[in-house]
Protein backbone atom coordinates (compact mmCIF):
# COMPACT_ATOMS: atom_id res chain seq x y z
CA UNK A 1 0.00 0.00 0.00
CA UNK A 2 1.75 3.09 -0.92
CA UNK A 3 1.29 6.14 1.91
CA UNK A 4 2.07 9.52 2.77
CA UNK A 5 5.53 7.99 4.63
CA UNK A 6 6.14 5.11 2.13
CA UNK A 7 4.97 1.76 0.84
CA UNK A 8 3.51 -0.33 3.36
CA UNK A 9 2.87 -4.07 3.80
CA UNK A 10 -0.62 -4.52 4.58
CA UNK A 11 -3.06 -7.73 5.33
CA UNK A 12 -5.49 -8.85 2.63
CA UNK A 13 -8.06 -11.51 2.49
CA UNK A 14 -7.42 -14.96 1.26
CA UNK A 15 -8.18 -14.60 -2.34
CA UNK A 16 -11.59 -16.68 -3.42
CA UNK A 17 -13.59 -17.29 -6.58
CA UNK A 18 -13.29 -19.46 -9.41
CA UNK A 19 -9.83 -20.95 -10.88
CA UNK A 20 -7.22 -22.10 -9.36
CA UNK A 21 -5.06 -21.03 -6.14
CA UNK A 22 -1.48 -20.41 -6.55
CA UNK A 23 1.16 -19.41 -3.59
CA UNK A 24 2.78 -17.02 -5.29
CA UNK A 25 6.85 -17.30 -5.70
CA UNK A 26 7.96 -14.23 -6.98
CA UNK A 27 6.76 -10.92 -8.54
CA UNK A 28 8.23 -8.49 -11.17
CA UNK A 29 7.70 -4.75 -10.33
CA UNK A 30 6.64 -3.33 -13.87
CA UNK A 31 7.12 0.06 -14.81
CA UNK A 32 3.71 0.28 -15.10
CA UNK A 33 2.99 -0.73 -11.23
CA UNK A 34 5.55 2.43 -10.79
CA UNK A 35 3.37 4.45 -12.55
CA UNK A 36 0.26 3.43 -10.95
CA UNK A 37 1.58 3.75 -7.92
CA UNK A 38 3.16 7.49 -8.18
CA UNK A 39 -0.53 8.22 -9.66
CA UNK A 40 -1.89 7.10 -6.31
CA UNK A 41 -4.00 4.24 -8.43
CA UNK A 42 -5.68 1.49 -5.60
CA UNK A 43 -8.38 -0.63 -4.57
CA UNK A 44 -6.83 -4.04 -5.93
CA UNK A 45 -3.47 -5.88 -5.45
CA UNK A 46 -1.00 -5.12 -8.40
CA UNK A 47 1.16 -8.08 -10.25
CA UNK A 48 1.03 -8.84 -13.78
CA UNK A 49 4.67 -10.10 -13.87
CA UNK A 50 4.07 -13.37 -11.35
CA UNK A 51 4.78 -17.44 -10.94
CA UNK A 52 3.39 -19.28 -8.61
CA UNK A 53 3.04 -22.85 -7.11
CA UNK A 54 -0.76 -25.05 -6.61
CA UNK A 55 -1.75 -27.32 -3.61
CA UNK A 56 -0.42 -29.98 -5.54
CA UNK A 57 3.33 -28.56 -5.93
CA UNK A 58 3.01 -28.25 -9.49
CA UNK A 59 4.49 -24.78 -10.52
CA UNK A 60 3.61 -22.15 -13.25
CA UNK A 61 4.23 -19.14 -15.19
CA UNK A 62 0.78 -16.88 -14.91
CA UNK A 63 -0.07 -15.07 -18.53
CA UNK A 64 -2.29 -12.35 -17.07
CA UNK A 65 -4.47 -11.38 -19.85
CA UNK A 66 -8.25 -12.01 -19.28
CA UNK A 67 -10.07 -12.39 -22.30
CA UNK A 68 -13.49 -13.99 -23.51
CA UNK A 69 -12.36 -16.00 -26.57
CA UNK A 70 -15.13 -15.22 -28.81
CA UNK A 71 -14.86 -12.01 -29.79
CA UNK A 72 -13.33 -11.34 -33.53
CA UNK A 73 -10.26 -10.32 -31.83
CA UNK A 74 -9.37 -13.32 -29.52
CA UNK A 75 -10.65 -15.57 -32.89
CA UNK A 76 -7.87 -14.00 -34.97
CA UNK A 77 -5.37 -15.00 -31.74
CA UNK A 78 -5.15 -11.67 -30.55
CA UNK A 79 -6.45 -12.06 -26.89
CA UNK A 80 -4.65 -8.71 -25.38
CA UNK A 81 -7.18 -6.86 -27.79
CA UNK A 82 -10.10 -8.92 -26.48
CA UNK A 83 -13.28 -6.62 -26.61
CA UNK A 84 -15.17 -8.93 -24.57
CA UNK A 85 -17.17 -7.66 -21.19
CA UNK A 86 -14.39 -8.24 -18.41
CA UNK A 87 -11.48 -8.10 -20.14
CA UNK A 88 -7.96 -7.07 -18.51
CA UNK A 89 -5.02 -7.61 -17.11
CA UNK A 90 -4.54 -9.65 -13.63
CA UNK A 91 -2.71 -6.95 -11.01
CA UNK A 92 -4.28 -4.01 -13.16
CA UNK A 93 -7.27 -3.05 -11.77
CA UNK A 94 -8.32 -6.51 -10.83
CA UNK A 95 -6.07 -8.01 -8.25
CA UNK A 96 -2.46 -9.92 -9.47
CA UNK A 97 0.87 -11.50 -7.97
CA UNK A 98 1.88 -8.78 -5.15
CA UNK A 99 0.72 -11.04 -2.22
CA UNK A 100 0.99 -14.76 -0.94
CA UNK A 101 -1.48 -15.69 -2.82
CA UNK A 102 -3.51 -15.49 -5.91
CA UNK A 103 -6.60 -17.55 -8.02
CA UNK A 104 -6.41 -17.32 -10.87
CA UNK A 105 -8.14 -18.74 -14.44
CA UNK A 106 -6.88 -22.11 -15.37
CA UNK A 107 -6.25 -20.84 -18.88
CA UNK A 108 -3.82 -17.89 -17.51
CA UNK A 109 -1.48 -20.80 -16.13
CA UNK A 110 1.64 -22.22 -18.33
CA UNK A 111 3.07 -25.42 -16.53
CA UNK A 112 7.20 -24.70 -16.00
CA UNK A 113 9.65 -26.65 -17.33
CA UNK A 114 11.96 -28.28 -14.93
CA UNK A 115 15.57 -26.91 -15.48
CA UNK A 116 13.63 -23.00 -14.49
CA UNK A 117 13.36 -22.25 -11.13
CA UNK A 118 9.69 -21.14 -10.40
CA UNK A 119 11.83 -18.12 -8.39
CA UNK A 120 12.90 -16.72 -12.21
CA UNK A 121 9.74 -17.36 -14.00
CA UNK A 122 8.16 -13.53 -13.42
CA UNK A 123 10.12 -12.34 -15.94
CA UNK A 124 9.14 -14.72 -18.45
CA UNK A 125 6.22 -12.14 -19.05
CA UNK A 126 8.58 -9.21 -19.48
CA UNK A 127 10.71 -11.35 -21.50
CA UNK A 128 8.08 -12.23 -23.91
CA UNK A 129 7.24 -8.71 -24.02
CA UNK A 130 10.68 -8.09 -25.69
CA UNK A 131 11.01 -11.22 -27.27
CA UNK A 132 7.71 -10.02 -29.47
CA UNK A 133 8.72 -6.53 -30.28
CA UNK A 134 12.11 -7.87 -31.27
CA UNK A 135 10.30 -10.45 -33.67
CA UNK A 136 7.54 -7.80 -34.74
CA UNK A 137 10.75 -5.27 -35.57
CA UNK A 138 13.57 -7.75 -36.77
CA UNK A 139 15.15 -6.01 -34.93
CA UNK A 140 19.60 -6.55 -34.87
CA UNK A 141 21.32 -6.25 -32.05
CA UNK A 142 22.80 -2.57 -33.11
CA UNK A 143 19.07 -1.17 -33.54
CA UNK A 144 17.69 -1.68 -30.14
CA UNK A 145 18.82 0.89 -28.03
CA UNK A 146 19.69 1.19 -24.67
CA UNK A 147 18.63 4.18 -23.49
CA UNK A 148 14.86 3.46 -23.71
CA UNK A 149 12.16 4.48 -21.40
CA UNK A 150 12.20 0.97 -19.64
CA UNK A 151 15.79 -0.20 -19.57
CA UNK A 152 14.72 -3.65 -18.14
CA UNK A 153 13.19 -4.34 -21.73
CA UNK A 154 15.64 -2.62 -23.75
CA UNK A 155 18.01 -5.24 -22.47
CA UNK A 156 15.90 -8.15 -22.86
CA UNK A 157 15.28 -7.04 -26.32
CA UNK A 158 19.26 -6.58 -26.92
CA UNK A 159 19.50 -10.33 -25.63
CA UNK A 160 16.92 -12.11 -27.81
CA UNK A 161 18.59 -9.67 -31.17
CA UNK A 162 21.75 -12.05 -30.52
CA UNK A 163 22.22 -15.87 -31.67
CA UNK A 164 21.09 -18.46 -29.63
CA UNK A 165 24.60 -19.80 -28.44
CA UNK A 166 25.40 -16.33 -27.22
CA UNK A 167 22.43 -15.91 -25.55
CA UNK A 168 22.43 -19.33 -23.52
CA UNK A 169 26.30 -18.52 -22.97
CA UNK A 170 25.25 -14.83 -21.23
CA UNK A 171 22.96 -16.63 -18.59
CA UNK A 172 25.98 -17.98 -16.63
CA UNK A 173 27.02 -14.56 -15.73
CA UNK A 174 26.27 -13.55 -12.14
CA UNK A 175 23.12 -12.18 -11.01
CA UNK A 176 24.13 -9.02 -10.77
CA UNK A 177 24.35 -9.26 -15.05
CA UNK A 178 20.33 -10.37 -14.84
CA UNK A 179 18.27 -8.34 -17.26
CA UNK A 180 16.73 -5.33 -15.48
CA UNK A 181 19.25 -5.24 -12.59
CA UNK A 182 20.85 -1.96 -12.78
ZN1 LIG B 1 -12.37 -11.61 -26.82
Amino acid sequence: MNTDDGIHTVEVDEPGGAGVRLSVAAVGICGTDVMFVGAGVIGFIYGHEFAGVDDTGNRYFVEPTIYGGECAECRAGNPQRCTEAGHGTLGIYRDGGLAEAVVVPEYTLLALPSQLDVKDACLVEPGAVAWHAVRRAQARPASVPSPCRSPGLARLSKRYTKPAEEVHRNTHRPPTSFPGSP
